[in-house]
């Protein structure tokens, strides 16, 4: 069942994501050689907190973290650790989820640390885009296969994976609500939108295949071809005006950090 909001109801939305995304900002100010992400996962939960949020990853199915950190060929839900140290080179990608007020504000981000190749950070570059592109898609009387088409073509001109196995969500006082959105699909397809709908848009697009599995750890989710995978993710209204950013910083046009770092 799809929950439409009211425009109060996504206004109390922005507080959330405005948090999740001050975290997001926070997390990517610590992405350098030598730091681990477990500190990164330490400073984000405080400064939740800090701001009377709840990080809504920590325990969610018992997920021990609250944010995801993915590095490298890890496209979604790697566990922060004090033995992950980040290196010259790396991407990270953080995930944060701030619950504030009952509303979840959850968005992602893959960081450079350092000096990633210029393979990697074209891929970066490309999933940004596709991002923004899924986002433009997102209006009233368009389809969800609108949004994933988009997504979809962008990155596969490209050359680059289209992951399958995980999709973007619905967003209200759950993480995870009904519909899915999917990264692929085709035009006019899938769900109808209209307004009051709020949806995380979240590519996972990767360097080579898509396919993937995930780790003994029960979490950790990576290219079965051991090559990178970035991951953007913004929590998105869908109103009569257009699709707004509920994770923007006010300063961006329409995402916060233009660059990787
Ligand atoms: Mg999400």
């Amino acid at each position: 069942m799809i929950h439409i909001k009211s425009s109060a109801q996504i206004d109390q939305m922005k507080q959330a994501g405005t948090l999740s995304k001050e975290a997001l900002r926070l997390a990517g100010s610590m992405a350098k050689p030598g730091v681990t992400t477990k500190e990164i996962d330490a400073a984000v939960e405080s400064f939740i907190r800090l701001h009377g949020a709840t990080p809504t990853f920590k325990g969610y199915g018992g997920f021990p973290g609250s944010i995801c950190s993915s590095i490298n060929e890890q496209i979604v839900h790697g566990i922060p650790s004090p033995n992950v140290v980040l290196s010259d080179g790396d991407i990270i990608s953080v995930d944060t989820g701030a619950t504030f007020g009952g509303w979840v504000g959850d968005n992602a981000w893959t960081f450079y640390v350092g000096n990633p190749t210029d393979a990697v950070k074209g891929l970066c570059e490309v999933t940004r885009d596709c991002l923004k592109a899924g986002i433009e898609q997102a209006v009233p009387g368009n389809h969800l296969g609108d949004v994933g088409n988009a997504i979809q073509t962008l990155a596969e001109d490209n050359g680059y994976g289209v992951v399958r196995g995980y999709v973007g969500h619905g967003v209200g006082k759950a993480m995870h609500e009904d519909p899915n959105v999917p990264n692929y699909g085709k035009k006019g397809r899938g769900v109808k939108l209209q307004a009051g709908m709020v949806i995380a848009i979240e590519p996972m697009i990767t360097l080579g295949d898509y396919d993937c599995h995930t780790l003994s750890n029960g979490w950790t989710v990576v290219t079965d071809d051991g090559l990178q995978a970035a991951h953007y993710e913004n929590t998105v209204a869908i109103t009569d005006d257009g699709p707004i950013i509920l994770t923007q910083d006010e300063e961006s046009p329409w995402c916060p950090m233009q660059g990787g770092e």
